[in-house]
């Protein structure tokens, strides 16, 4: 009688469900996890829609999760009363992955031969609603969208297709039904369809989830609430345990690892919020995309606002994830509203100020740590030093660039000071495409011999910033590829002007025969193997952007 319809899954989300189905990812507990946090969402975003259209005709009454098992039958459900979705949002949102990077990260996943790579990237990745298929060889997903009049059905194996078809007395929001591997309930370990698994792994994983998570009693009776429903950033620090903070860090950022560091800022007074700010251990694939996002979300007195709020962080720390929680502005608030509002611009600051400190702080406590957020946010950072004057100090500080100091370990500017020469003046520095490059150029010679150390510059957004940015500390950075660059002795300042004469005739001849190629031709100091070597003015474009505006055709 029903219209069944039979799909295809797109062909990134048939892989990943393959990986899936084989488990690769060895705590499957997660799964949980993943449906819990798509009806949290599903409820806030039910709940602000609610808001911004009077019209909508919702049912806001009892906002709640539902988690209900079967063990007769083996399934186990997980029911929201939140937004829901229409039939073409469930093709979109579960057939397909529309996470940019995606093909990117089967990519990789293919290359990684051995169990713990993949596991780690598929951590990195985060496989959402398909987790259910580590636990379930069947899933269905019966929802309604919000203020429309039918509902949808969904079901699937995993493999290759789903059915999707109309569900005319579907209640409003989604309800997804696991049916339970069989092999999982002989593990007593990963009895998915106990109520004492399913109350643990609500407790561990979603605790601050703050709608109502309903398991029913024990003896079958009324369903109670399992989680504390406390929001983590209103809570005092020293309440908090680690996991707590990692678990919702998860939530927020749909990320699989524990995050590299947790930030929290609270503001009293006339303009009042909290922050809970995270600073992930990897950087999500998008990172360098046009479609990436920002990681900060907006609550307003506990009620979430908006996902990806920009007004909140800045372009160059996108990857900071978190929750910021204000308590004066209205439920109403929108971005032109944020974007014009003096107290969001002066929380942001404070943000950015303190992200800024925390890494500092990182540098000096923990430097593993620092290196691996350098390795990971650095090429993001540096972004930075063009677009927020402001605290460009701030931002040198964190840097760390490869120098000729260590061919291992990158150096900061401070330390690369404190290692200056007496009497050295600047900061010298060179940009290339690589290090194995920029240590063959002859500009390096005469400054290696002679004892200087070099940073070298291998970014590409290297080239953009050094010439934005004057100075560190006093002392001015300088490019070795330009200009004149005095590393010389009064001794040898006198033997170079004897030369100068000595060779007047053969300089003379040079430049006139090359005078079509070259605007000068001068004796050097600084080559001490090489014969010759091309040099820039101080105020040319440095030999590789040249390079790079050349390659673009102008
Ligand atoms: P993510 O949560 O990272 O976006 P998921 O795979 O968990 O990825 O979910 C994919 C999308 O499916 C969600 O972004 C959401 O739009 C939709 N979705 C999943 N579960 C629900 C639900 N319970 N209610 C409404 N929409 C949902
Ligand atoms: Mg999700």
């Amino acid at each position: 009688t029903a219209r069944v319809e039979t799909l295809e899954f797109q062909s990134e989300a048939r892989q990943l469900l393959q990986l899936m189905i084989h488990s690769i990812y060895s705590n499957k507990d997660t799964f949980l996890r993943e449906l819990v946090s798509n009806a949290s969402d599903a409820l806030d975003k039910l709940r602000l829609e609610a808001f911004r259209d009077k019209e909508l005709r919702v049912d806001t009454d009892d906002l709640h999760i539902a988690i209900e098992s079967d063990p007769e039958n083996r399934t186990l459900t997980v029911r929201d009363n939140g937004i829901g979705m229409t039939r073409d949002e469930v093709v979109a949102l579960i057939g397909t992955i529309a996470k940019s990077g995606t093909a990117e990260f089967l990519r990789k996943l293919k290359e990684s031969q051995d169990a713990a790579g993949s596991q780690d990237l598929i951590g990195q990745f985060g496989v959402g609603f398909y987790a259910s298929f580590m636990v379930a060889d069947r899933v269905t997903l019966v929802t309604r969208r919000a203020g429309a009049d039918e509902g949808v059905r969904w079901e699937s194996e995993g493999a290759g297709t789903y059915t999707i078809e109309p569900a005319p007395d579907a209640p409003q929001g989604t309800s997804v039904t696991l049916h339970l591997k069989p092999e999982n309930a002989e593990e007593q370990l990963h009895d998915y369809a106990s109520r004492a698994k399913i109350v643990e792994i609500v407790r561990r994983y979603s605790d601050f989830i703050t709608w109502p998570i309903r398991v029913p009693a024990a003896d079958g009776g009324e369903p109670e609430t399992v989680n504390s429903r406390k929001a983590l950033w209103a809570r005092s620090q020293s309440e908090v345990t680690e996991e707590e903070y990692t678990e919702f860090y998860k939530h927020v950022s749909h990320d699989w690892t524990a995050p590299l560091e947790t930030i929290r800022i609270a503001a009293e007074g006339t303009f009042e919020y909290q922050a809970l700010l995270f600073i992930p251990e990897r950087a999500p694939l998008d990172l360098f995309m046009r479609e990436r996002k920002r990681g900060v979300q907006l609550y307003v007195k506990r009620v979430f606002i908006m996902d990806d709020c920009e007004e909140l962080m800045p372009e160059y720390l996108r990857f900071v994830k978190g929750v910021v929680d204000a308590q004066d502005l209205s439920l109403n608030v929108s971005r032109e509203i944020l974007q014009r509002d003096r107290q969001i611009q002066l929380m942001r600051r404070r943000l950015v100020k303190k992200v800024l400190s925390t890494v500092k702080s990182m540098m000096a406590d923990k430097a593993e740590a620092y290196e691996t957020f350098w390795r990971e946010f650095g090429r993001a950072v540096k972004e930075g030093l063009l677009d927020d004057f402001e605290n460009r100090d701030a931002i040198l500080e964190i840097c760390s660039f490869p120098s000729t100091h260590d061919a291992e370990r990158q150096t900061t500017l401070a330390q690369y000071m404190e290692r200056m020469k007496e009497g050295q003046e600047h900061i010298y520095y060179m940009t290339g495409d690589s290090r194995v490059a920029l240590e063959n150029s002859p500009h390096l010679e005469a400054f290696q011999s002679k004892g200087y150390e070099v940073l070298l510059l291998t970014d590409p957004i290297d080239e953009m910033w050094v010439g934005a940015v004057p100075e560190f500390d006093g002392k001015q950075l300088r490019s070795i590829a330009k200009g004149e660059v005095d590393l010389d002795t009064e001794e040898e300042k006198e033997a170079a002007k004897q030369r100068e004469d000595e060779f007047a005739d053969l300089l003379a001849w040079l430049r006139t025969e090359l005078a079509e190629t070259v605007k000068d031709v001068r004796l050097s100091a600084r080559l001490t193997t090489s014969p010759a070597c091309v040099v820039g003015d101080t105020y040319d474009l440095t030999p590789n952007l040249e390079k790079m505006y050349r390659a673009m055709g102008q």
